[in-house]
């Protein structure tokens, strides 16, 4: 069996080029296009390449991004006064607050205080709540990212056991509630699990968010299963041991492309919707 590769870079791409349209149309329409405003607390080289990728994106595609970088000094209270300020600020339609903020911020209080319509990157509890839900909100970027992939190409979800290895709340929680409202068998496994592998080797959907390189062996996972890496590591390298799979799985995520394109590309492709929905 070889794994049909789920090329998240070609969607990223292919949705771009719709989402250029979109911009341009809401630009002749109501002669303003959609912003996104990243806030980049100190100075973590990581979470610098993130923003610029992220402003970069914007830019492919018409819209504009406020960039603001904040000393890695900030308090909780200044970082949400600049949150409050954005959320005023009719102009902007989204707002993404790069995760991980310094220790000293109450990471938690700033992403809440995003106004639910300019939640974009999905992180607020609110949202998070409606989502699981089943009402109406922004997916959290990556795993929506994931979900809109195995969308795509035509995974089936319904009925099948998926097993979310890890339990954050910008991944592993987020994505375990999106296949779970995708009629998924959820099972989620985090540090404490007992028996992780007996657990891996039953899933038919495996998604790794462990944030370990290649912690899940290639020989845990069923022949034919559907495997998520949403892991990235120097050296190219994700969550899970990729390598043999290709001729194991069904398919497959690749590392890089795979996931890491589609989370950019959903935090756009909601920043166009809130965009639409506030100029349109
Ligand atoms: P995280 O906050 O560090 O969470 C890791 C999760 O893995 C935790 O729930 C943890 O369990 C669990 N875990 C740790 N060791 C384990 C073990 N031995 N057995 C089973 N579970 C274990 O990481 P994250 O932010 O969710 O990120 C996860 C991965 O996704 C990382 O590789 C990260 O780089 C990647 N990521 C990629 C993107 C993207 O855009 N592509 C975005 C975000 C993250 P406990 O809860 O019990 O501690």
């Amino acid at each position: 069996m070889t794994a049909t590769l789920l090329d998240g870079k070609a969607l990223a791409q292919k949705t771009e080029a719709e989402l250029q349209q979109r911009v341009a149309a809401l630009a002749e329409k109501s002669g303003a296009t959609p912003i996104l405003a990243t806030i980049l607390v100190g100075d973590d080289p990581a979470s610098a390449t993130y923003v610029k990728m992220k402003g970069n994106a914007c830019r492919r595609i018409g819209m504009e991004s406020i960039q603001v970088e904040m000393s890695g000094d900030t308090s909780t209270e200044q970082l949400l006064a600049k949150i409050h300020e954005l959320n005023e600020n009719p102009a902007v339609h989204g707002i993404l607050l790069q995760h991980p903020v310094p220790p000293q911020i109450d990471e938690r209080a700033c992403f809440d205080a995003i106004d639910l319509r300019k939640d974009v990157d999905g992180v607020t509890c609110l949202g998070f709540g409606r989502m699981a839900m089943g009402e109406e909100a922004y997916g959290c970027a990556t795993p929506a990212g994931i979900m809109r992939l195995l969308e795509a190409y035509d995974i089936p979800l319904s009925g099948k056991h998926a097993v979310v290895v890890g339990r954050s709340p910008i991944l592993g929680k987020p994505m375990a509630m999106m296949l779970l409202n995708a009629n998924a068998t959820v099972t989620i496994c985090h540090s404490r699990t007992e028996n992780l592998q007996a657990h891996i080797q039953q899933a038919d959907i495996v998604v790794g968010a462990v944030g370990k390189p290649e912690f899940i062996k290639a020989d845990w996972i069923k022949p034919g299963a559907v495997v998520v890496d949403a892991g990235y590591h120097p050296g190219g390298v994700g969550d899970i041991e990729l390598g043999p799979l290709h001729e194991k799985a069904s398919a497959l995520t690749p590392v890089p492309g795979g996931v890491g394109p589609m989370t950019i590309n959903t935090l756009i492709y909601q920043s166009v919707m809130s965009g639409e929905r506030s100029l349109g």
